[in-house]
């Protein structure tokens, strides 16, 4: 059996964290499989769903690297297919026109919940007589299309994640509605369950893996499968995201769309990374750092857990420093560069901004660190209170005072290191006071703070750009 699974998506937002791994885990068991995997873009809901929110997804995927293997398949273009599915139901009986109002249904639910029962429908219209229907068609009422769920059934599957599942029919809320509310003569828009049906034996797909959030629909999937007479799929529900307080992760969480990790300067690899190891184990042997090509090769779903996946920002956080510090200068000067760019901020040549990068890459968690970690070698820096009280110190300034007469005279290029720890050493030496003070005095004058990276290069890197002289100027 050729392995064809897909991710279908609801263009009704942003890419989410849980849609992406769901993704991923698809992608991973095609590829693992030899397998195809497909996108099928579930925009039905005309209010809700956005052309935005398509492109949105499919940049998320392809910065992913989660790449599809055919043209995508748009939902609503296939609504012909629904209907035909929906009169071939209505007509082997296993369908229903109900055409109970709102307001019964409110009632219906209202007499329910007063009672303590759970909310489902009665099944009041299921066996109407022609009479009874054409009153309510004079009557002018409208309807929907319900699909009947024999009561006493029990319905199984093995499950590919959880092992096997059982469900009692009577437990889905009573007789399902297959289409939206439409005039008596008419079929209303095709709804999810039936939708999802027809599409995916269309598409030939033989696993559906999705969240665990699916597995009342998949009960009712089955149903219409059985009832439609079509091949069923094997189906793997995966453990949801979880906050780190153990709740689903919701948009209170903060960032929840691939993009917002993207902008906050997450890489893609440690992205796909991170969000497989939420929900998977690696075999043992394997480290917890991985490509997407590594787990690829070895991606199973007997490794993946039942339970809900916590997130974890520090876990997330670590494979990204990781992924950034494993990057050649050149491949991180490129991402860093654009972030330069967002700041307005043109580098001067590749060397100095080479220097730069070999100087604060392995400091940078997030992309986005190289930003403030950049901004005293292209701004002018405002003097902090640490760097001013430093600047008050016994000795501070005549220190820099010598330090810039040696320069003024002799301009140090910024290249040779050892001029620069010279220039520091003759200074202890003339005026008998502690490398320590002068050290931290030329940092405070020319970074503005005692905080940073490495004060020689950094020097360095100013000096290239002769802007060490006018920042000792400033202070003296
Ligand atoms: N459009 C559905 C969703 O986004 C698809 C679920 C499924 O995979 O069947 O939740």
């Amino acid at each position: 059996m050729t392995v064809r699974v897909r991710l279908a998506p609801s263009p009704t937002g942003d890419l989410h964290i849980g849609t992406a791994r769901t993704a991923l885990f698809n992608w991973l068991y095609a590829r693992k499989n030899n397998g195809v995997f497909l996108l099928r873009i579930e925009d039905t809901d005309k209010e809700r769903s956005k052309p935005e929110f398509t492109k949105n997804i499919l940049e998320g995927l392809k910065w992913l690297g989660l790449t599809w293997d055919e043209q995508p398949v748009l939902q609503s273009e296939r609504i012909a297919e629904h209907r035909k599915a929906i009169v071939s139901l209505l007509k082997k009986g296993l369908a229903y026109r109900c055409y109970a109002t709102e307001a019964e249904l409110q009632l219906m639910r209202d007499t329910q919940a007063n009672s303590g029962a759970a909310p489902h429908y009665d099944n009041r219209h299921r066996n109407l007589t022609s009479e009874e229907e054409s009153k309510f068609v004079e009557e002018g009422r409208t309807c929907v299309i319900r699909f009947r769920i024999d009561q006493q059934s029990t319905i199984t599957w093995n499950d590919i994640v959880r092992g096997p599942m059982q469900w009692n029919s009577k437990d889905l809320g009573g007789d399902i509605v297959i289409s939206r509310r439409a005039p008596a003569n008419e079929i209303g828009d095709p709804l999810y369950n039936l939708v999802v049906v027809v599409d995916d034996a269309a598409m030939k797909i033989s696993h559906v893996i999705r969240g665990e959030d699916h597995l009342s629909n998949t009960a009712k999937q089955i149903l219409l499968y059985q009832a439609l007479d079509l091949p069923q799929p094997v189906f793997a529900h995966t453990p949801l995201i979880l906050s780190a307080e153990g709740k689903k992760l919701s948009k209170r969480d903060g960032v929840t769309s691939i993009s917002d990790f993207k902008k906050m300067g997450y890489t893609s690899n440690a992205l796909t990374n991170y969000m497989t190891l939420l929900g998977w184990s690696p075999p043992d042997g394997m480290e917890e750092k991985f490509s997407l090509k590594d787990s690829s090769l070895v991606f199973d779903f007997n490794r993946v857990n039942k339970a809900g996946a916590k997130f974890d920002w520090d876990k997330l956080n670590w494979l990204n420093s990781q992924e950034i510090h494993d990057w050649s200068p050149d491949k991180l000067l490129e991402e860093l560069k654009s972030i330069w760019l967002s700041e307005g901020w043109i580098s001067p040549d590749k060397e100095w901004s080479l220097k730069l990068v070999e100087l604060i890459g392995p400091s940078l968690t997030l992309l986005n660190d190289g930003l403030e970690e950049s901004r005293i070698f292209f701004d002018e820096p405002s003097l902090q209170n640490d760097a001013i009280k430093q600047l008050e110190m016994e000795g501070a300034k005549e220190a820099l005072s010598y330090i810039f007469k040696k320069i003024e005279k002799n301009k140090w290029n910024g290249q040779n290191q050892d001029v620069a720890k010279s220039i520091i050493s003759d200074c202890a030496k003339s005026l008998g006071v502690k490398k320590g003070l002068i050290m931290k005095s030329l940092r405070a004058a020319l970074m503005g703070t005692l905080k940073g990276p490495d004060l020689i290069s950094s020097w360095g890197l100013l000096a290239m750009q002769s802007k060490d002289l006018p920042r000792l100027k400033k202070v003296l």
